[in-house]
């Protein structure tokens, strides 16, 4: 069941009797965050009578759970919004109690309440608590009309988390754990710190409490989630190293991931602990954003590249088999192309496993703003096609390398394609599709690399 740590309280007159109440859909848009906050979500509703649906015909509720990091990504919800309502028009079904929730309810507040795609309901990052009362309310036939006030709720708050119960499907078959939320750094082209307010701390002993009860519920692998979970910092001066060393000891746990790390708190120290700690996971997702040093001080990111590469060379000398992801903005306001050229140039350096690359998306308020977004959407457009190619490239030859070798891997599931094939992961976060589907997810077995095919490496399963 879903809880919190802090001073919330615990959720009275259940709607319903436990899965009699009205159904709700959740859909999850944008990172991590988000998928976890959905869980916790889903938790609280449940825990109050609701009924957790699958698609938007059916639910009697639909919650959008938004991201705003980029302006497409809320255009996508809006006309969401919109085909819902048309789809249960057409099908001649009534009208959904309609939610936004995330960043999108934090940003754009009561103005989700105007206009032909208007919705019923906006819920922003810590204001989940609310949603069953609002929801009981919402959903009762007998109800007088609800204040327009209780239908937006919004602003942040530092004393509570949400704790999300352990997922029944993790993603990968990694259960996430959000250690902190907020985002106290100003990277200047971010809506983060405005949407998700200032980083606050989830305690140490509630990450392990919730830790060891995915681990009671089956569960073998976490992922440390954060904006910067490398910031992380308790009251007792607790660091993210100090928090690992401490998850480590969680018996039955297995694997520790974590996702993101700021490069400018990859001490170190922190690199030392996850090269000794033989269960957290070597894969290092660092965002470098730009390799150029002008860029890089425009964006505010508080490293140069020289120092971001100085990071990867200790993390590879001290961590053993470790891989390296990145995200990378093109199209800065200012970039040049010899700027751009920096940025491929590091690119090849690095040699990462994988890149998240997004041309640069202008967002209201943030400090980026007041600069001229200068770059043409053609030419961020050539950048983005130019540096997935020069990313393939490496990655494809670098790949080759590993043919023949033999891996440990944990099977995740069936794979889309091809049918009858399933995927796998090593613990450096290489993925490895198989032809056979009678693994089991969580299984661990040994394969060889035969193969690569765009991201992923084909094997064969070894006895
Ligand atoms: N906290 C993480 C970090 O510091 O790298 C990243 C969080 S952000 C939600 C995920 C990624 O979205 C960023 O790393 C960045 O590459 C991208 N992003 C953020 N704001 C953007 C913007 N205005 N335009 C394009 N991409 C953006
Ligand atoms: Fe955004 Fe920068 Fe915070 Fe990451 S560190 S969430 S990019 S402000």
């Amino acid at each position: 069941m879903a809880t919190f740590q802090g001073g919330l309280p615990d959720l009275t007159n259940p709607v319903a009797e436990a899965g009699t109440g009205p159904e709700v859909y959740v859909e999850t848009y944008g990172c991590q965050m988000n998928v976890y906050d959905s869980q916790a979500i889903e938790g609280l509703l449940e825990r109050d009578g609701f009924r957790l649906g699958d698609n938007e015909m059916g639910a009697d509720v639909i919650l959008l759970n938004t991201c705003s990091v980029r302006d497409l990504a809320e255009h996508k919800v809006i006309s969401r919004v919109g085909e819902i309502r048309h789809r249960r028009t057409k099908a001649g079904l009534p009208q959904p109690v309609i939610g936004i929730c995330g960043c999108m309810a934090e940003r754009l507040g009561k103005d989700l309440r105007k206009g032909p795609r208007r919705v019923d309901l906006v819920v922003g990052v810590d204001s989940y608590d609310t949603l069953p009362g609002v929801l009981r309310e919402i959903t009762d036939a007998q109800a007088k009309a609800i204040p327009e006030a209780m239908r937006t709720q919004t602003g942040h708050r530092n004393d509570a988390h949400y704790v999300a119960p352990p997922a029944l499907y993790p993603i990968n078959n990694s259960h996430l754990v959000t250690i902190h939320k907020g985002c106290d750094y100003k990277c200047t082209y971010c809506i983060v710190p405005y949407t998700r307010g200032p980083q606050s701390e989830k305690a140490p002993h509630t990450i392990l409490e919730e830790i060891r009860g995915i681990v009671e519920a089956g569960g073998r692998e976490v992922t440390l989630l954060g904006q910067n979970v490398t910031a992380y910092k308790w009251r007792d001066g607790l660091d993210f190293a100090g928090l690992v060393e401490q998850v480590a000891e969680v018996e039955g746990l297995e694997r520790i991931r974590f996702l993101t790390g700021h490069p400018k708190d990859m001490h170190p120290h922190l690199m030392d602990a996850i090269g000794r700690l033989d269960k957290v996971c070597p894969w290092l997702h660092l965002p470098i954003q730009s390799g150029s040093d002008r860029v890089l001080r425009r964006m505010k990111r508080l490293y140069n590249s020289g120092e971001y590469l100085e990071m990867i060379d200790y993390a590879r000398k001290v961590i053993p088999d470790v891989t390296f992801s990145s995200d990378i903005i093109v199209g800065f306001p200012g970039e040049t192309e010899t700027d751009f050229q920096d940025t491929l140039e590091v690119i090849r350096r690095v040699k990462y496993d994988q890149l998240f690359s997004f041309k640069y998306s202008e967002r209201p308020g943030v400090p980026a703003a007041r600069l001229a977004d200068d770059v043409p959407l053609e030419e961020k457009k050539r950048r983005l096609a130019e540096l997935i190619k020069v990313q393939e490239d490496s990655w494809t030859r670098e790949a080759a390398e590993h043919i023949g070798e033999v891996w440990a891997v944990v099977s995740e599931g069936e794979a889309r394609r091809p049918a009858g094939s399933c995927r796998l992961r090593t613990a450096n976060n290489r993925k490895v599709v198989l032809h056979d589907a009678s693994l089991e997810i969580g299984q661990q077995v040994r394969v060889r690399v035969t193969g690569i095919t765009n991201t992923t490496f084909a094997g064969e399963l070894l006895a």
